[in-house]
């Protein structure tokens, strides 16, 4: 004997019953079979809705009963030849009026009883079961059995308990009865009565624990769940794109998984088949071929820590607290006891070991029940107050990894509360199962996908991370960047197993949030069709999306976008910032902003703040990690300074050299805030304070060379101030030549002290050999005393910006 399970999905139309006609059909060559069947898909749920319209006195339930009626009568038509059809359809047309009956009798009266809620969905069964075996009947012979007349339940409607004596009885009583010549048996999952013949239901799901009960009652030689995937996965693989099928998996570890909310098997289905140790497949009845996961005694291991991750919503955490149970035994007894008298189901439990509190979780829809509950049965010991009242929290969730092989492998839980941790999932009550099988947490709900996601790739995917990128800015750094990510994605995926994502792009215009990915070969115009842009707006949605492995990236040059950065570092995203201004702003804010990532952590990173895409900044770190110190800084910083005075000889007036470096891309978007030295000045700034230096702005001495004058006005202004003071331009010039110098705009830290200015600068000097726009940084410190270490080349430059922002990005990752 083997019983075979199909689900609402299977039998949710005619060309899905046909598969499932031509799986029995093949299966029942072997064996003799029996077929349990849950309704067509989603009519319980509209059964349901019909029934709470009746009692609400909405007519509108007439207009359910109809649609259900047709949806049953369609099914007849496509499914079974018109020459046999007619009696099966006027046993649905009767079968609905019997129903018609009913929901009249709910509206009429107003009410609804969970008696009459289990009469009104038992229908959902009845129709399909009997639609079913007369298809069947165009092929074989095969006898329709009501199982309502073989499981015998208690009075708990909607979730009642079988009494396995009287089913057991009745289940062999039937199947193996001399007369009974049918070799194929088609009946109704879900459904059972109380001992005085009263419908009941086993439980939204129950079709699964159906089967599982006429398979143990029988000792079938095999039971099979057939549904829409197959067979059990890593996870629900609704939350998790990389689910992978579970192809061996225990009992135990099956009905851990399934507690813990994996759908796919309704809980109690186990239980009776481990206890007769019979082979359990889940099968897809789409892809009958795929093998599908075997449930079983001694699964073959499969080289993962665990088997699998599930979760479960609507949890709400009751916690009793107080000094008042130390040391006194029975609280524990009289919670649970207050709790399973209201018919409270109890998830998760968790004591201190303090014994100042236990918490336990139960779903939402019982949390002010059971806090009432339980005030109640301490009432007393609160008054005296050595206990508090109850607190309730909601909108949380469990998540829990599952696997036998826990108890063997230490460092489980290190390995999950780390994950969730890295990821900003704060966890609220932990329980370990003392079969060591399972590992729950209770977190907030917003973070379920999330923390699945993580803990999926932590402990299943060795392919690759996901990386979430959150782009501000998409001028000429921001498009050279995203051009190389492009170019770069398939080598990053294939050699560091890490796959970027850009799931946000803005700027100061549009704005365009995409969980999925932004398609990285059609940016612009996607971005143009985006929506009207608004920073914070842009910063919630990255909070909200709450996407593992998280970047901002901040390729702008402008103050608000600046003032973010702590809001997305206390979310723990990243920051990875091309823009100045947080750093050179005051050091309290550069400190906080340091801080907060290494509190959330995660990564703070600014490495083309200074020289550009040159490893200026993580030089600077290594050496100090690795135990050296900084005793000297001296420094050409500035790109366009020294790209002007390297093409300025008084040949060609000063301005329309600067106005080169302009069109050229190597100034800031005001040419003054490089001419000035101020850009310098944050930079050495930056420097001093990574190398450890609490240091303002006010502190740093400049020689500014500029006339005052030019700082007035707007830019076409500026340039044309400069004109005016060509003189003086070719006298700082010509007074350098005399000396056999160049004019270097040097930058200097040494002795907490920095300085900018312009100096001339010999051919013996090491700074003498810098063409174009590269930048040059000497450190000097106590392992390079005389012979600085030396870090040369391009100091601007959209191209080398972009890959400093890039290598910053894969240093977070
Ligand atoms: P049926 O109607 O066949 O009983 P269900 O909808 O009850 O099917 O269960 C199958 C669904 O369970 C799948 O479509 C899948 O989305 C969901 N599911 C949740 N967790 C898991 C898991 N760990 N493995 C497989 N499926 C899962
Ligand atoms: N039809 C019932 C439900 O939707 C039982 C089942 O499908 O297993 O819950
Ligand atoms: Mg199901």
């Amino acid at each position: 004997m083997q019983v075979l399970k199909f689900g609402g999905s299977s039998v949710a139309n005619a060309v899905n019953i046909q598969k499932v006609i031509s799986i029995v059909l093949q299966a029942g060559k072997q064996d003799s079979t029996i077929v349990v069947v849950s309704a067509l898909g989603g009519i319980t749920d509209t059964l349901l809705d019909c029934g709470a319209k009746a009692a609400n006195g909405d007519e509108g339930y007439k207009e359910v009963l109809q649609k259900i009626e047709t949806r049953h009568l369609e099914t007849v038509k496509s499914l079974i030849p018109v020459t046999q059809q007619s009696s099966i359809l006027s046993l649905v047309k009767k079968t609905c009026n019997e129903l018609e009956d009913v929901c009249t009798g709910v509206f009429l009266l107003g009410e609804l009883s969970s008696r009459t809620k289990d009469k009104i969905v038992s229908f959902g069964e009845l129709l399909s079961s009997q639609i079913i075996a007369h298809a069947f009947q165009q092929h074989t012979f095969c006898t329709w059995k009501d199982s309502r007349e073989l499981i015998v339940t208690d009075d708990n409607f909607g979730s009642a308990k079988v009494d396995f004596e009287e089913t057991n009885n009745r289940v062999h009583k039937f199947f193996n009865s001399k007369d009974n010549l049918a070799k194929l048996f088609v009946t109704p999952g879900f459904i059972s009565s109380n001992k005085h013949g009263a419908g009941t239901t086993l439980g939204r799901g129950g079709s699964d624990y159906t089967a599982a009960i006429f398979a143990a009652a029988l000792s079938a030689d095999a039971l099979q769940i057939w549904t829409d995937v197959s067979g059990m996965m890593t996870a629900d693989p609704r939350l998790v794109a990389n689910a992978k099928n579970i192809p061996h998996i225990s009992y135990q570890e099956a009905m851990e998984l399934s507690h813990f909310g994996a759908k796919v098997i309704y809980p109690p289905t186990i239980q009776p088949v481990m206890t007769k140790q019979i082979p359990t497949w889940v099968k897809n009845t789409f892809a009958p071929e795929d093998f599908g996961t075997l449930i079983e005694t001694a699964p073959l291991e499969n080289g993962s820590l665990i088997r699998g991750i599930s979760s479960m919503n609507n949890i709400a955490l009751l916690s009793l607290e107080g000094s008042g149970m130390i040391g006194i035994p029975g609280f524990s007894k009289r919670l649970f006891e207050s709790l399973s008298n209201e018919k409270i189901n109890v998830i998760l439990i968790t004591q201190s070991s303090s014994e100042h509190s236990i918490s336990v979780a139960l779903n939402t829809f019982d949390a002010d029940k059971a806090k009432e509950a339980v005030d109640r049965q301490f009432d007393y010991e609160i008054k005296l107050r050595v206990l508090e009242p109850v607190t309730v929290e909601k909108d949380l969730a469990i998540v829990a990894v599952v696997g036998d092989h826990m108890r063997s492998h230490p460092g489980i839980s290190g390995k999950m509360f780390g994950t969730l941790g890295r990821n900003g999932v704060s966890v609220r009550a932990i329980a370990q199962g003392s079969s060591e099988r399972n590992i729950s947490a209770v977190i907030a709900a917003k973070d379920v996908r999330k923390a699945i996601n993580v803990l999926h790739e932590d402990f299943f995917e060795t392919t690759y991370k996901q990386i979430n990128l959150f782009i501000a800015g998409t001028g000429n750094v921001g498009g050279k960047l995203l051009a190389q990510l492009q170019q770069q994605a398939a080598f990053l995926q294939e050699h560091l197993r890490v796959q970027l994502k850009v799931a946000g792009l803005a700027t100061s215009k549009k704005m365009l949030v995409r969980s999925e990915g932004i398609d990285l070969g059609n940016w612009q115009e996607l971005l143009s069709e985006g929506e009207k842009s608004n920073l914070q707006q842009f910063v919630d949605q990255i909070k909200n999306n709450n996407l593992r492995n998280s970047i901002f990236v901040d390729i702008t040059a402008n103050e608000t976008v600046a003032t973010v950065y702590d809001q997305l570092l206390q979310s723990s995203v990243s920051v990875v910032a091309c823009n100045k201004i947080a750093c050179s702003s005051r050091y309290q804010n550069y400190k906080k902003l340091k801080d907060l990532a290494r509190e959330y952590n995660v990564s703070f990173l600014f490495e083309t703040n200074v020289g550009a895409g040159l490893p200026v900044i993580g030089t600077l770190n290594d050496l100090r990690r690795s135990g050296d110190t900084i005793k000297k800084i001296e420094a050409v910083l500035s790109g366009t300074l020294n790209f002007v005075f390297n093409n300025y000889d008084g040949s060609r007036p000063f301005a329309e050299v600067v106005k080169q470096a302009q069109d050229e891309g190597y100034t800031e978007p005001d040419p003054r805030l490089d001419l000035s030295g101020t850009d310098v000045m944050r930079k050495i700034m930056i420097l001093a304070r990574e190398s450890g230096e609490k240091i303002e702005m006010e502190d740093i001495s400049n020689d500014v060379f500029l006339p005052a004058s030019c700082m007035e006005g707007d830019v076409p202004a500026f340039y044309e101030e400069l004109k005016k003071h060509e003189a003086h331009f070719k006298k700082l010039y010509d007074e350098a030549a005399a000396q056999k110098c160049k004019l270097k705009f040097v930058a200097k830290f040494e002795n907490g002290k920095a300085s900018v200015g312009l100096q001339h600068i010999n051919e013996q000097h090491d700074l003498y050999h810098l063409y174009g726009k590269d930048n040059i940084v000497l450190f000097y410190t106590n392992r390079y005393p005389s012979q600085p270490l030396v870090v040369k080349g391009a100091g601007a430059g959209a191209e080398v910006t972009a890959s400093g922002v890039f290598a910053d990005i894969l240093r977070a990752v």
